[in-house]
């Protein structure tokens, strides 16, 4: 039978995490790994906090659709723009050119793609029947 970690939860549940080798907790709930566990913890939130912080200075709030990849370069060419010029500002430049065009092709093959089939839906309802 497997093992898992005996520690029950606030709604009286038990963890489902498997237990650290001969003990009865896992990492998360074994008192002797507690400093270690609020550690990550802290980190955790620092990490969390610093994300936010980003998302919003950036105006970026994750890779969630074609928008946010182009929000991504955008705010990636701004950065390299604002380097001193060089050999590598102007390659990473032309990569990221590359990238965009890219991305305005997903973007209107997506919408081409979404239009052909709102306007196929109706026809093909109608063909079923
Ligand atoms: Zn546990």
């Amino acid at each position: 039978m497997k093992r898992s970690c005996t520690y029950i939860k606030d709604g009286g549940q038990h963890c489902q995490a498997a237990p650290l080798r001969d003990a009865e907790y896992c990492f998360w709930h074994d008192p002797e790994h507690a400093t270690e566990v609020a550690e990550a913890r802290r980190l955790g939130g620092l990490r969390r906090r610093r994300e936010k912080t980003l998302q919003g200075a950036y105006e970026f709030e994750g890779l969630n659709s074609i928008e946010d990849v182009r929000r991504l370069l955008e705010i990636a060419v701004m950065d390299t723009l604002g380097l001193e010029n060089s050999v590598a500002r102007s390659r990473a430049i032309a990569y990221l050119s590359q990238t965009a065009l890219r991305v305005f092709e997903f973007r209107e093959f997506d919408e081409r793609l979404k239009s052909l089939e709102s306007l196929l839906a109706p026809r093909l309802k109608t063909a079923r029947r």
